[in-house]
C-alpha cells in the first residue's frame, strides 16, 4: 500500500446494531483537488506515491486496516423526529490515534449509497465539498472546535441536483461522529442494551472522567456551551442544527448551508431550507438547549427507573441557558477588550450590538477596528465614552481584542466565488482563501481585498446544501 493510515478501530468492534459494514462505491476518474498535508502529518498518514492519494480518498482503493461502515442514527430535523437517518452518503473508514494521543475518525463523505441512503444518491457535488473544506478549516484556525478536512477529490462523475454537477468526495476527520441522534434511535426503539453500550463507549472515548449517563449529559452540555458561544463570537450560523448534526464531542459538524454574517443582524438566516428561521443566528443557544433536552430524554431511558434521574437531568438541561449567557458574555467582553467581567459589562455589549444591528455594521470589521482603537462612526459618542472609561481598568485590552477579533472570516460571497471559479477549473481563489484563513487573527495586507464586506450585487441571500 502506497498510502499508509495507521488504523486503530474501535467502533467497528461494537455489535452491528450500531452500523452496517459497507465499502465505498468506486468512482470513474478520481482526481485529487486538495490535500491537507499538515493534518495528514498530525494523523501519522504517510505516502510515498502522491498519485495514490486520489484513489484512497475517493474510496477506490481501501487502505490496509480500514474497516468501512455506515453508522446508524436518527434525529429531529427542524423539530420533527425522523425515526431513521444514518450515514446515507458517508463511510467511516476507521480511526487513528493522532500525535496528541487523540482518537480521530476518518470518514469519506459522498462515497456512494449505503443501506441508509433512502432516496438519495449517496453522492456530493464539488460546491458543498469545497465549502466544507474551506469553512471547517477556517473554523479550526479561529480556535473553535470542528471536524477537519483532509482531502477533496473529484470523481469524474456527474451528480444530478437541479442540473448536472461535478461529483466530489470530502475526507472528514472528527473526534467521533457520535451525535445526539445516535442515542435517540436506541432509546426510541427501546433497545436499552445498545443504549447502555453506546453510553459507555461515548464516555470512554470522550469524557473518561464522567460518571454514568448523567455525567455524559453534563459533559456534552459543557462542550456544546463552549461551541455555540464560539459560533456566536465570530458571527457563524450553522444553518441545520438538527439533533443528528449535534456532536457529542462538541465539534462543529455537518457544514451544509452555513455562513458567517457580514452585517450584524441577530435574526439572520441564510439557509434556503430554514424558512421559519428556526436556526437563525441568535436562536442557536436555545436550539442547543432543545437538542440537549433530546439527549437527556434519550439517555434517561437506560435507567431501570428513569424517574430516579429526572431531577438531575432536568437540572443539567435547565442550567444550560445560564451557562450559555455566561460563555457568550465572556467572549463578547473579550471582543471589546474586557478580560474580567463586572456588573454593567453585559449592558455595554448589548448596547453596542443594538447599534450595530440598527446601523447594519459589518460584524467582523467593526470588532476588529475596535482593537485598533478605531470606533465606527455609526457607534454613538455616549457608548464610546462608556467603553473608554471601562477600559481604564483593562490594561491588556488591545491584546485581548486582537485575539478575540479575527481579521478574516470565510465570507459567504468569497466562498461562492471560490466555488464558481472551481467549477471552471480555477482553484486559485480556493488556494488563496485557504492561505489567508489559516491565520485569521493576523493582518495580511496582501489579502486586504478578502477583508471587505460584499458589494450589494455580491451579497449572497441564501445558501443551499
Ligand atoms: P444532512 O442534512 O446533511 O444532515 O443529512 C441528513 C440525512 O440525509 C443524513 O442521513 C444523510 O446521510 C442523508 N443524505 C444527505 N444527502 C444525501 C445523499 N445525497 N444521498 C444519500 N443520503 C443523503
Ligand atoms: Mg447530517
Ligand atoms: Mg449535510
Amino acid at each position: 500500500m502506497t498510502v499508509s493510515i495507521p488504523f486503530d478501530n474501535t467502533f467497528a468492534q461494537l455489535p452491528d446494531v450500531f452500523y452496517t459494514k459497507q465499502s465505498p462505491v468506486a468512482v470513474k476518474a478520481p482526481h485529487l483537488l486538495a490535500f491537507n498535508s499538515e493534518l495528514a502529518d498530525e494523523l501519522n498518514i504517510t505516502t510515498d506515491r502522491k498519485d495514490a492519494l486520489a484513489d484512497v480518498f475517493s474510496g477506490n482503493a481501501l487502505p490496509d486496516g480500514a474497516d468501512p461502515l455506515a453508522q446508524l442514527y436518527s434525529g429531529h430535523q427542524f423539530g420533527n423526529y425522523n425515526s431513521q437517518l444514518g450515514d446515507g452518503r458517508a463511510i467511516l473508514l476507521g480511526e487513528v490515534i493522532d500525535q496528541d494521543g487523540q482518537r480521530r475518525d476518518i470518514q469519506l463523505k459522498g462515497a456512494g449509497r449505503t443501506p441508509y441512503s433512502r432516496g438519495g444518491d449517496g453522492r456530493a457535488w464539488l460546491g458543498p465539498v469545497l465549502r466544507e473544506f474551506v469553512v471547517s478549516e477556517a473554523m479550526h484556525a479561529l480556535g473553535i472546535p470542528t471536524t477537519r478536512a483532509l482531502a477533496a477529490v473529484t470523481t469524474g462523475e456527474t451528480v444530478w441536483r437541479e442540473s448536472g454537477l461535478p461529483g466530489a468526495v470530502l475526507t472528514r476527520v472528527a473526534k467521533s461522529h457520535l451525535r445526539v441522534g445516535t442515542f435517540q434511535i436506541y432509546a426510541a426503539r427501546d433497545q436499552i442494551d445498545a443504549l447502555k453500550q453506546l453510553t459507555q463507549y461515548a464516555i470512554a472515548r470522550h469524557y473518561p472522567e464522567a460518571k454514568g449517563a448523567m455525567g455524559l449529559l453534563r459533559a456534552v452540555r459543557d462542550a456544546q456551551v463552549e461551541l455555540i458561544a464560539g459560533w456566536l463570537s465570530v458571527g457563524f450560523i450553522h444553518g441545520v442544527m438538527n439533533t443528528d448534526n449535534s456532536s457529542i464531542a462538541g465539534e462543529t459538524i455537518d457544514y451544509g448551508p452555513c455562513a458567517f454574517m457580514d452585517d450584524y443582524h441577530p435574526q439572520q438566516v441564510f439557509s434556503s431550507i430554514d424558512r421559519m428561521g428556526r436556526y437563525a443566528y441568535s436562536n442557536q443557544p436555545d436550539i442547543g438547549v432543545w437538542n440537549l433536552a433530546q439527549l437527556a430524554t434519550a439517555l434517561i431511558q437506560q435507567y431501570e427507573d428513569p424517574e430516579s434521574v429526572l431531577e438531575e437531568a432536568t437540572e443539567i438541561v435547565h442550567s444550560m441557558p445560564g451557562l450559555l449567557d455566561d460563555a457568550r458574555l465572556r467572549r463578547f467582553a473579550a471582543k471589546i477588550g474586557i478580560s474580567q467581567c463586572q456588573d454593567g459589562d453585559a449592558d455595554l455589549v448589548r448596547d453596542l450590538l443594538q447599534q450595530m444591528s440598527d446601523e447594519k455594521c459589518d460584524f467582523t470589521n467593526t470588532f476588529r477596528d475596535l482593537s485598533k482603537g478605531n470606533v465606527s462612526d455609526k457607534i454613538s459618542k455616549d457608548w464610546q465614552a462608556r467603553w473608554r472609561q471601562r477600559l481604564l481598568s483593562e490594561p491588556d485590552a488591545h491584546r485581548v481584542m486582537k485575539l478575540a477579533n479575527p481579521v478574516f472570516i470565510a465570507r459567504n460571497h468569497l466562498v461562492e466565488q471560490m466555488i464558481s471559479s472551481a467549477l471552471e477549473g480555477d482553484l486559485s481563489p480556493f488556494n488563496r482563501l485557504m492561505t489567508t484563513l489559516r491565520h485569521p487573527y493576523e493582518d495580511q495586507p496582501e489579502f486586504a481585498d478578502l477583508q471587505k464586506p460584499p458589494e450589494p450585487e455580491q451579497r449572497v441571500q441564501a445558501t443551499f446544501c
